[in-house]
């Protein structure tokens, strides 16, 4: 069988290293011929050597002209902002992952669909932000690694649209599921970035704890699933074994259990749509005598950013873009501790409430929204 080309944008964040262990489980069936990351010149060019990579990108234009001097001529090197484009261009470029935080990747999901090209998106804020004119390019080859939403397009496999009466997505309920509303306000960046389940990248940990993770993804589901906002629901679940659920019309509900492990997403993932077969203990899934599961309804009064985010996704047009930005501006503004935990909420609703712009007419509109949404929260 052929060997897969497998580009990595984000190889050297939390969701690249579960990309990578992944292929190093198959080295027969995937060669990672490109590994890309923003400014990370030591770890990608160590990543570069373990995988026998042909292509190195850092799309920071300082840090790549280091990275190409370090390299010598073991490496083609690319930088600067439209790197990821010319990578994307590259003939051997045949499936791309977008494990990449923010939304500086979107020229280049936009370029790699508009190409025929297979992609596993994890990059969230990206489909949150330009949904709309991402998923006409291309539906069925748009692979979702986030979680939850692998669960979902797992329990969706040979299912039609119109048979899903709801889709709920779980949460694990972030470090202060429990923590009374009074003793939110007094939280810190390193109580914040501790998640009980998943070690993750520090903005993503934070918005798992305000929940706003998964106000995100309600959106992100609301695209990838062609599913309007109303069906799409979330529910605590500590134990974090099921990841995702649909409710069919005949009142049958799947449900998706595992390991909380990102590898089990990509492995769902890379198999398109057949299954990896993976021997690893840790990955098998536990044995279920003894297994209890809980499900909550969650509290949108200590966590309001569920309801923000549902808001947005409601309104459509500038407010999922506009949340994006805010969001990241506020989360970096909580991590410099220049805010409250609290405040994270109430940043995003102030500028949710205050915009009377026009409606973005295209991704590249929404991306300047993003980065509209995330000035007004920094400076006002
Ligand atoms: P990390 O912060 O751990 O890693 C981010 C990665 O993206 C790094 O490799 C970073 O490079 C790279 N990067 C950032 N900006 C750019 C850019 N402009 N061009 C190229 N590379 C860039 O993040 P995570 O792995 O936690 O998350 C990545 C994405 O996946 C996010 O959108 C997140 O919401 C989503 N996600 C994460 C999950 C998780 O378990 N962590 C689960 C599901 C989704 P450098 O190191 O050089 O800065
Ligand atoms: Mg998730």
């Amino acid at each position: 069988m052929k060997t897969r080309n497998i580009a990595l944008i984000g190889a050297t964040g939390s969701v690249g290293g579960s990309v990578l262990d992944v292929c190093s489980m198959f080295p027969n069936t995937f060669r990672v011929w490109a590994l890309a990351a923003k400014r990370n010149v030591d770890d990608l060019l160590a990543l570069g050597k373990r995988f026998g990579s042909d292509l190195l990108v850092l799309t920071d234009s300082d840090p790549s002209e280091r990275l190409r001097r370090a390299s010598g001529k073991e490496f083609s090197c690319l930088g600067g902002k439209e790197a990821l484009l010319a990578m994307i261009e590259d003939p051997r470029c045949e499936e791309v992952v977008f494990a990449s935080s923010g939304t500086d990747a979107l020229p280049a999901l936009v370029l790699a669909l508009q190409k025929g090209k297979r992609v596993y998106l994890a990059n969230k804020e990206i489909i949150v932000a330009a949904g709309e004119w991402i998923m006409p390019l291309a539906r069925d080859r748009i692979i979702p690694l986030d979680s939850e939403h692998n669960a979902i397009w797992q329990c969706l496999r040979g299912e039609e649209p119109s048979a899903v009466r709801k889709i709920l997505l779980t949460a694990s309920g972030g470090p202060f599921l429990h923590t009374p509303e009074e003793e939110l306000r007094e939280v810190t960046f390193e109580m914040a970035g501790r998640h009980p389940v998943w070690p993750m990248g520090k903005k993503i940990s934070i918005d798992s704890a305000t929940l706003m993770n998964k106000g995100i993804e309600m959106i992100e589901a609301h695209h990838l699933f062609g599913q309007p906002v109303g069906k799409i629901g979330a529910v605590i679940h500590p134990q974090a074994l099921v990841h995702g659920m649909v409710e069919f019309i005949d009142g049958s509900v799947k449900m998706l259990y595992s390991r909380a492990d990102m590898r089990l997403a990509v492995l769902a993932a890379l198999g398109v749509g057949g299954r990896l077969e993976n021997i690893e203990l840790d990955l098998l899934p536990p044995e279920l005598p003894g297994i209890s599961l809980e499900f909550i309804e969650p509290d949108e009064k200590r966590f309001p950013c569920l309801a923000l985010a549902r808001q947005a996704c409601l309104l459509g047009g500038a407010y999922p873009p506009l949340l994006v930005g805010a969001d990241e501006g506020a989360v970096e503004m909580f991590m410099e501790g220049r805010i409250s935990f609290t405040d994270i909420a109430s940043k995003i609703e102030s500028v949710l409430s205050s915009y009377s712009g026009s409606e973005p007419r295209s991704w590249e509109d929404a991306l300047d929204l993003v980065v509209w949404g995330r000035e007004r929260v920094l400076h006002g």
